[in-house]
């Protein structure tokens, strides 16, 4: 009787896989994991998904209603049973752009937070299409799996966050010298996994090697958010608006500020980005953040639930200190954190630099009367002697 062993028979799988796509008649071995109960959802509807996001994230309204709409659909369509006269709703794969350090990361984490779904954050910049040096698009799957403790149905329905789509852009028209394996051919590999499909994934990542079990992962349920500044993309939306019909151009055009330009964006705009339609066809709710100001700047400070000042105070309550921050104090480190466009990622190196002498010393030679108060001469002090170049990393 011939035998084949385990690791063998998913080497052939691979390869046939690799060749001709995956087998149909292909019986996945039973484990444990895979014969799971389908896993409970947490399904809300999109106004509960918005108030909860507001919790957390401020401003960004228009993101968080169409976030809200995409989530609840998505998961509503996960819940429908499937006959064969149904009308099948495609998935809302998302696509977010916007500056960086307004939010983005932060609203997909809170819905999957709120959802109760597995959530992995992946760079699009390590992937390379298969066969170069890089990583396979396939580990982001063993991201998400390990996010999971591998409980397979679970991952199935989980969120995948690619970082910096825009970085995988193609280059210019004819990009011919030498092959895009990090552009156009990352995207390429990206189609069929953002679309729904079969993937066998490398348990421990890395490259798909002989020897290791594969885990096969279906993807069609598994909602994929893009992410990306896409720097410079006002130039086309600039453009594309300047050529549209001349019953468009009223004297509003010229009051369109540049910054303002993000909220028209189109589909149209990212392909002339670089990103490849077929990937756009499988994106097909945009999204765009928008420059937080310094009013926002100044509320993220303070009001979402673990608002930074609000992790310092609690800090310091462990202490028995009751940490006061003046308003004076709060718009000065506002104003260092738009003068260093970081968004609202400035804010946190900004508050360590300022708060890190009196987290060293408060334990030790705590205030007469339990309070420290940080006002603006305080914040002015510290932020004097940290260099500008410990904030724009
Ligand atoms: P990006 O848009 O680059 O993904 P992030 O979501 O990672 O930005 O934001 C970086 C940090 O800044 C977050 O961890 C969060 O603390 C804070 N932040 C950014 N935008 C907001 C916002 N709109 N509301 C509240 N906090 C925010």
């Amino acid at each position: 009787e011939g035998q084949i062993c385990d690791a063998c028979v998913f080497q052939a799988h691979t390869i046939l896989n690799d060749e001709f796509g995956i087998s149909q008649n292909y019986e996945e071995p039973k484990t444990k994991k895979s014969s799971k109960s389908k896993p409970k959802l947490n399904v809300l509807l999109p106004q509960e998904i918005k108030n909860h996001l507001d919790q957390y994230v401020i401003g960004q309204d228009a993101t968080k209603k169409t976030l809200a709409v995409a989530v609840y659909n998505h998961y509503k369509r996960i819940n429908q049973p499937t006959s064969p006269d149904d009308i099948e709703i495609e998935k809302s794969n998302i696509v977010m752009t916007g500056p960086t350090g307004t939010g983005k990361t932060l609203l997909a984490r809170s819905v999957a937070k709120l959802l109760n779904v597995p959530f992995t954050i992946v760079d699009a910049t390590v992937f390379t299409q298969a066969g170069y040096v890089g990583e396979d698009v396939e580990s982001m799957l063993t991201r998400l799996l390990q996010a999971c403790d591998y409980d397979t149905p679970a991952a199935e329905i989980g969120i995948v966050y690619i970082d910096e789509i825009d970085k995988i852009a193609r280059k210019g028209e004819n990009a011919s010298i030498t092959r895009d394996v990090s552009g156009e051919g990352v995207q390429q590999s990206l189609l069929k996994m953002l679309e729904g499909t079969d993937v066998l994934v490398p348990p421990q990542g890395g490259r798909k090697h002989p020897d290791q079990p594969m885990i096969r992962v279906n993807t069609r349920n598994i909602l994929f958010i893009c992410s990306g500044a896409f720097d410079g993309i006002e130039r086309f939306i600039a453009k594309r608006i300047n050529t549209a019909p001349i019953g468009y151009q009223t004297a509003n055009q010229q009051r369109i500020e540049r910054d303002n330009l993000i909220q028209y964006v189109t589909h149209q705009d990212l392909k002339m980005f670089g990103l490849i339609p077929e990937l756009l066809g499988r994106l097909p709710v945009l999204t765009y953040l928008e420059h937080l100001d310094a009013h926002a700047l100044k509320r993220i400070l303070t009001e979402p639930k673990n608002a930074l000042i609000r992790q310092y105070q609690k800090l310091f309550q462990l202490e028995k200190i009751e940490l006061v921050v003046t308003d004076d104090a709060l718009d000065t480190i506002v104003d260092k954190a738009l003068e260093y466009k970081l968004g609202a990622r400035g804010l946190r190196s900004l508050c360590e630099a300022i708060m890190t002498d009196a987290m060293f010393e408060m334990p030790s030679n705590k205030p007469e009367d339990g309070i420290f108060t940080i006002d603006i001469d305080y914040v002015t002090q510290k932020l004097n002697r940290v260099k500008m170049n410990v904030f724009t990393h």
